[in-house]
């Protein structure tokens, strides 16, 4: 093929440089690694390679195969590790060389070792939710077909075009052909597929170029191949090539270099990091990926390199101007397209285990759980933006880019907002320190709160919002308590009782009742007036009000004009969810839809009402979708000026039925949930001042991270919060002074309280 013949001259230098730039344009400085658990399987195998120490004879194996509980053990140790991966490794056939391997699996009902291996991919899956991926070398079709069901993703080297070559004599399914027909068939069964080249068993470039175009023509026939491993041989004692030359690094870092020229830039490019001493040029060749990397087991292909310590790979990463990411045995591109990838089977274990971007989840917290957050920040005060954005660690990064853009008073658009969301690492530290100095900026050290109580009147309602475990349709079954719908004594009795507490503020909303008419909503208000004279009523989201003007058959200004005359002061920027119709579609398709809750809170706006924005994240969306939301609402600010506040809320997935059919992820991670808070800071700088961290969702713990973060608000004390506590959450129902006093005194900030309007206790109040 012409279009490559400049490799084979290029000077490797030149090539390197090429390779980088087809990466960073691809992929940023986003490099990742896959988080696993490596189980032999079998170490029997019909082939003999001249460079193998993983096959081993019969005579020096206790049994032809791994049992089940020793596979449970191998992947329990690594779930409980962290991992997502079960990558499953075996020989070849060992059953049609020998017949000690052919009675283990009659003797075990099992027909061969590919119905073993889906056997205990289906174990591993249903006990530990790791996501198996399949290493079982050249399949026929329907093998392969076997293994799809049960195996999130398969794999196998292609290691060299080269036909003849001494270290494959003996073993016949190192054909070149049967390689190449295995990787074909994975990409009519639309099967991930990783694949890769043995550098240095005896071919030469001109082979590995072979070898690329041909993976590159596969993948354009049926766009499987999901990653190219580029390994560089070494030479192993007791082996047949024990005397032969190591590859040598110039060689690898070459068709690394060729493997991300040749390749469409939607393939990654994967290296080994245990079979190189430096890890930086293989970075500077043009990798994106390091594998898998095991904090539990072995490289058995390599056992005499261990696996660099998770730290040492991240700091290696780092220190070359890269972050490092976890990711799923699934690339993003083929977990985000489920329904071409993944057999419906596995759908939601890959759903589950993935963040927003359809990468690894990097921990255990979620919203409203008990496992607490990971460490972002560091504890030390941090310096400001401009004076970090210069950091080598990040040079060049798109991230640092929109910072420093930010630092120039420059406004962020839906890229420079993805790119935030994408930050990870050291990336996300710079971050918080910029949506952090914003917040100086903006609103001063001084964290606050209201004392406020919330009171939902009903949770019954028409509306079917699938992410809502709050509601109970008229018919519903009634799993976690009975319909209710207060009466409206109940009601002011709350308020008074509140106000006696020292509440300033109640927060009113609840379900959409078939029977509620558009006075009700006034009748609420008379209820709590009844109570209070003063009390600051925060309450009824765009979708209420929506709701109640077309009961009562009015246009939306003539029935918020009323509510405000009866008492209504603010309203809460629930129900937005995400404002973004395509999301709105799956998880609350009946709701009112991104430009009828703009509007409500544009006509709100108008006639005098104050409201806030809110975001519910985490559950089906990705980051674009976000940043939508946060242009849109900033829009809206432009035009009105009457929020007061951005508060979101991630995703609390327990409960909910989204989460209970399989079709959400499990909340945000916590990096997301923190960057949420500090992109919107950024986002929103000049427009909304205030940022809210609601402690129900992120712990206090978390809640402390985020007023590093740009968050300059705790919310409201909160007596009676029932629908985060409906959908699961674990943090309590109402929160003291005293709590919040120690949520914020580690930050050294001081704490007081506020009105909802933002008045500070003993300030002159015009709310
Ligand atoms: S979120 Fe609100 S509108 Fe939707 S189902 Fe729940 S209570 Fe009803």
């Amino acid at each position: 093929m012409p279009i490559n013949d400049d490799l084979l001259a290029a000077p490797l230098e030149e090539l390197a440089a090429r390779a980088r730039s087809v990466r960073d344009r691809a992929y940023g400085r986003r490099v990742t690694y896959s988080p696993k658990v490596f189980i032999p399987l079998t170490m029997l195998c019909r082939d003999r390679c001249g460079y193998c120490t993983f096959a081993k004879a019969p005579a020096r194996l206790e049994s032809p195969y791994l049992a089940p509980e020793e596979v449970l053990a191998i992947a329990r140790a690594g779930r409980a590790a962290g991992c997502h991966e079960a990558l499953f490794t075996l020989g070849e056939r060992p059953e049609e060389r020998y017949p000690m391997a052919r009675d283990w699996l009659a003797a075990h009902g099992h027909a061969s070792t590919v119905d073993y291996l889906a056997a205990m991919c289906r174990l591993v899956t249903e006990e530990t939710g790791l996501l198996p991926h399949a290493n079982a070398g050249a399949l026929l079709p329907e093998e392969l077909a076997v293994l799809r069901p049960v195996a999130a993703s398969q794999g196998m080297m292609l290691e060299s075009l080269a036909e003849g070559l001494a270290a494959h004599r003996g073993a016949p399914d190192k054909e070149p052909a049967r390689r190449l027909a295995t990787l074909e068939a994975a990409g009519e069964q639309a099967i991930p597929f990783t694949t890769g080249i043995l550098v240095g068993i005896g071919d030469d470039r001109a082979h590995r170029l072979a070898a690329l175009r041909a993976i590159a023509a596969s993948h354009a026939r049926h766009g499987h191949v999901q990653e190219v491993i580029v390994q560089n041989f070494l030479p192993k004692p007791g082996t047949a090539m024990a005397k032969v030359d190591p590859c040598p690094p110039e060689e690898l870092r070459w068709a690394i270099a060729a493997a991300r020229l040749v390749l469409p830039p939607e393939i990654h490019v994967q290296a080994p990091p245990n079979l190189s001493d430096d890890l930086a040029p293989l970075l500077e060749a043009g990798i994106d990926d390091w594998g898998g990397v095991s904090p539990v087991t072995a490289d058995h292909v390599n056992p005499e390199r261990a696996w660099p310590a998770l730290e040492v790979l991240r700091a290696a990463t780092e220190a070359a101007g890269h972050t490092l990411a976890p990711r799923l045995t699934v690339y993003p591109e083929f977990a985000l397209d489920p329904q071409r990838w993944l057999d419906p089977d596995l759908r939601f274990g890959v759903l589950d285990a993935s963040d927003a971007e359809g990468l690894a989840r990097d921990g255990a917290w979620c919203s409203g759980g008990e496992a607490p957050p990971p460490a972002l920040l560091e504890t030390a005060p941090v310096p400001s933006p401009l004076a970090t954005l210069g950091g080598a660690a990040q040079a060049g990064s798109a991230v640092a880019e929109v910072l420093t853009g930010v630092a120039l008073g420059q406004e962020l658009g839906i890229d420079e907002i993805v790119t935030l969301f994408g930050a990870r690492g050291p990336e996300v530290r710079l971050v918080a320190e910029t949506a952090d100095d914003l917040r100086q900026r903006a609103v001063g050290d001084t964290v606050t709160f209201v004392r406020n109580r919330n009171i939902n009147y009903t949770n019954v309602c028409t509306f079917k919002c699938r992410f809502c475990a709050f509601s109970k349709g008229p018919l519903s079954l009634n799993l976690r308590g009975a319909p209710y719908l207060l009466e409206l004594d109940e009601i002011t009795r709350r308020v008074a009782e509140a106000e006696a507490e020292g509440a300033t503020e109640v927060c009113l909303q609840g379900g959409i009742h078939p029977d509620f008419d558009g006075d009700y909503y006034l009748h609420v208000l008379g209820a709590v007036r009844a109570a209070s004279e003063t009390i600051h009523i925060h309450g009824f989201t765009a979708l209420e009000v929506t709701e109640g003007a077309r009961r009562s058959g009015v246009p939306l200004a003539d029935y918020l004009a009323r509510l405000k005359e009866a008492g209504l002061k603010t309203l809460p920027g629930t129900a937005a969810e995400i404002l973004d119709d395509e999301v709105r579609a799956v998880i609350c398709p009946d709701k009112i839809d991104t430009d009828e809750w703009l509007e409500a809170h544009r006509v709100a706006h108008a006639v005098g009402l104050r409201s806030n924005v809110t975001i519910m994240f985490g559950s089906v969306e990705q980051p674009v979708s976000w940043a939508r939301h946060l242009v849109r609402t900033r829009a809206l600010q432009r035009e009105t000026g009457g929020f007061t506040e951005f508060v979101p809320l991630p995703f609390v997935h327990m409960a909910t039925p989204l989460y209970l059919q399989h079709r959400a992820r499990r909340g945000p991670t916590f990096r997301e949930a923190l960057l949420m808070h500090a992109v919107g800071r950024i986002a929103y700088a000049g427009d909304i001042e205030n940022i809210q961290v609601s402690w129900v969702k992120m712990g206090a713990e978390g809640a402390r991270q985020v007023l590093r973060a740009g968050a300059n608000d705790l919310g409201g004390t909160l007596m009676d919060e029932n629908i985060s506590r409906a959908a699961g959450a674990q943090h309590g129902q109402r929160m003291g002074v005293e709590e919040l006093e120690a949520v914020v005194a580690p930050l050294g900030r001081p704490l007081a309280q506020r009105s909802t309007l933002y008045v500070l206790a003993g300030a002159p109040s015009h709310a």
